[in-house]
C-alpha cells in the first residue's frame, strides 16, 4: 500500500510540479505587467499540457487497437512512465506466452517419442490431438481428423463397442481391419471430467509369439498322445487276456516297445532342441575333427539303411571350431533323413568341402525330393511333407528343427537342392571363420 502511494507519488510530482512551475511564471507574468496578461499565459499553458495529454491518449488509443511490443509509443512526462510500464507489463506477457509454447512444445515432442499411441479425445470422443504412433496404429491423421469423432474414423465393432462401453478396467486386444497383420492393445485412462487419454500398444510380436507356443503345446501333446494311446491299449489287452498265448504277448510287448522309443525320441529331441535355444549357453569352442565325424555319421547311417542302400563316402579331412556333440546331431539328422526318405536301392553320399567362402558337410540322396514350396518351412518345428512316412521310419518332425538351431549357433545355415522324385541335396554350411587349417589345429589342440 505504501508502496504503491510512494509509486503514484513519483509519477505524479512532475507534473504537479510543471502545473505549479506555471501557476508561478503565470503569477510572475501577472505581477510583472498586469492579471490579464498573467491570465493568459496560465490558460495558454494550461492548453498546451491539455493538447500534449490529448495526443498521448490518442496515440495510446491507437496502440490498443493493435497492441505489439515493438510498437510501444514514446511518450512525455507522466506519459512517458506509462508507455514504459505498458512496455514492461506487455514484454512480460509475451515472454510467458512464449515459455508456454515452449513447454507444450516440449511436452508433445516428449509424448511424439514414445513407443506407444496416444490420443486425447473428449466427451463426445472428438480427437483433440494424437501422436505420430497413433496416427499409424489406428490410420488416422492429425491434420486431417482433428475435432472428427474416433469412431467414425475406427469402425471396428469391438473397437466402438469397447470405447463407447466406458468400462476400462481391462485393455481391448483386436486387429484393425484396416491394418492386417497388426495386433493392438487398447486402454483407455480418464484423467479430466471430459477428457480421456487413448493408448496403444503393437503387440504384433507377443501375439505371434504366444501362438507359436500354443501350436507347440497342441503339436507335442498330439505326438505324444498316439503312442500312449497304443501302449495303453496293449496293457489293457495284456491285464485282460489271461489266456493270451506267449507269442502274442510277444508281438504286444515288441509294439509297447516301439511306443515307448517313439515317446522316447520325441523328448530327447525336445530337450536338445530347448537346449539350443536357450541363448545362455554359447556354443563350445572345440576342435573338431570333421573327417572322423563323417566317419561316424555314415556308420549309422549303414546301420539304419541295413544294406538297402548305396552309401558312398568322401572322407575328406577338415578341421572346425565348434561344439562337437552339437555338430554331430546336426550331421546325424541330416543324414537319418536321407537314408528315411530314399527308397530302397537308392544312392546317398555324403562328402566335406572346403573353398574360400567356408565348409559345407554335403548329403545328396536319389529319394523322393521335396517340392520347392515345401523348402522355406522343413525347418520349423514338426513340419513334414509326408506325415505318415515321416512316423514310420521314426520321425518326430525336429530333426531339422535342431539342425537349422546347431548351425545358426555356428553362424552358418542349411542350405536344400531338391527336385521332386529324383532326390535331393542337404548341406550344412559352416562361415570359413569356423574353419581351422591343418597347422592350427596342432597349435589349437596344444
Ligand atoms: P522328420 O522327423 O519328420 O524327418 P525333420 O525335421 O527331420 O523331421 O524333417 C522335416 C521334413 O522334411 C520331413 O518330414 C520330410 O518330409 C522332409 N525331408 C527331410 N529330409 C528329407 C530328404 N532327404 N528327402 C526328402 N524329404 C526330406
Amino acid at each position: 500500500m505504501l508502496d504503491r502511494s510512494r509509486n503514484l507519488l513519483a509519477v505524479l510530482a512532475p507534473a504537479l510540479l510543471r502545473l505549479a512551475g506555471l501557476a508561478v511564471f503565470a503569477t510572475v507574468v501577472g505581477l510583472a505587467s498586469n492579471l490579464q496578461a498573467g491570465l493568459w499565459v496560465a490558460v495558454l499553458g494550461l492548453a498546451i499540457l491539455l493538447l500534449i495529454h490529448l495526443r498521448s491518449a490518442i496515440v495510446l488509443a491507437a496502440w490498443l487497437e493493435q497492441p505489439r511490443l515493438e510498437d510501444v509509443p514514446d511518450g512525455w512526462g507522466v506519459w512517458a512512465d506509462v508507455f514504459a510500464r505498458l512496455y514492461r507489463t506487455h514484454r512480460a506477457t509475451a515472454q510467458n506466452e512464449h515459455r508456454l509454447l515452449e513447454n507444450e512444445e516440449r511436452f508433445r515432442r516428449t509424448i511424439s517419442a514414445l513407443p506407444e499411441g496416444i490420443v486425447l479425445i473428449d466427451a463426445t470422443l472428438q480427437i483433440d490431438w494424437c501422436n505420430p504412433v497413433a496416427e499409424q496404429h489406428l490410420g488416422v491423421s492429425l491434420r486431417a481428423d482433428q475435432g472428427l469423432r474416433i469412431t467414425n474414423l475406427v469402425r471396428d465393432p469391438e473397437f466402438v463397442g469397447y470405447i463407447t462401453s466406458a468400462h476400462f478396467d481391462s485393455p481391448l486386444i483386436f486387429q484393425p481391419i484396416a491394418r492386417p497383420g497388426l495386433a493392438l492393445e487398447v486402454r483407455v485412462v480418464e484423467f479430466e471430467a471430459a477428457r480421456s487419454i487413448l493408448i496403444t500398444r503393437d503387440i504384433t510380436q507377443r501375439e505371434r509369439v504366444d501362438a507359436v507356443r500354443r501350436d507347440f503345446i497342441a503339436n507335442v501333446s498330439h505326438e505324444l498322445r498316439t503312442p500312449l494311446t497304443v501302449v495303453n491299449g496293449f496293457l489293457e489287452t495284456l491285464i485282460d487276456a489271461q489266456s493270451e498265448n506267449g507269442t502274442t504277448r510277444q508281438h504286444h510287448l515288441q509294439l509297447m516297445h516301439e511306443q515307448a522309443q517313439r515317446m522316447h525320441r520325441l523328448v530327447e529331441d525336445l530337450l536338445t532342441l530347448s537346449r539350443l535355444e536357450s541363448r545362455e549357453t554359447p556354443v563350445a569352442d572345440e576342435v573338431v575333427d570333421v573327417r572322423q565325424l563323417v566317419r561316424e555319421v555314415a556308420d549309422e547311417a549303414r546301420a539304419l539303411s541295413l544294406g538297402r542302400h548305396q552309401i558312398d563316402v568322401d572322407l575328406t579331412p577338415g578341421f572346425v571350431r565348434g561344439s562337437r556333440e552339437e555338430l554331430r546331431s546336426a550331421f546325424g539328422n541330416i543324414v537319418s533323413n536321407a537314408v528315411r526318405y530314399t527308397p530302397d536301392g537308392g544312392i546317398i553320399s555324403l562328402a566335406w568341402r572346403e573353398d574360400a567362402s567356408g565348409g559345407r558337410f554335403e548329403v545328396s540322396d536319389t529319394g523322393l525330393g521335396v517340392a520347392p514350396d515345401h523348402i522355406p518351412r522343413l525347418t520349423e518345428r514338426f513340419y513334414r511333407v509326408d506325415k505318415s512316412r515321416s512316423r514310420e521310419t521314426g520321425g518326430t518332425g525336429l530333426g531339422l528343427a535342431i539342425v537349422k538351431h546347431v548351425l545358426l549357433r555356428h553362424g552358418g545355415h542349411l542350405d536344400v537342392q531338391s527336385e521332386i522324385g529324383r532326390g535331393s541335396t542337404f548341406s550344412a554350411v559352416l562361415p570359413v571363420e569356423r574353419l581351422l587349417a591343418s597347422n592350427d589345429v596342432a597349435v589349437a589342440t596344444a
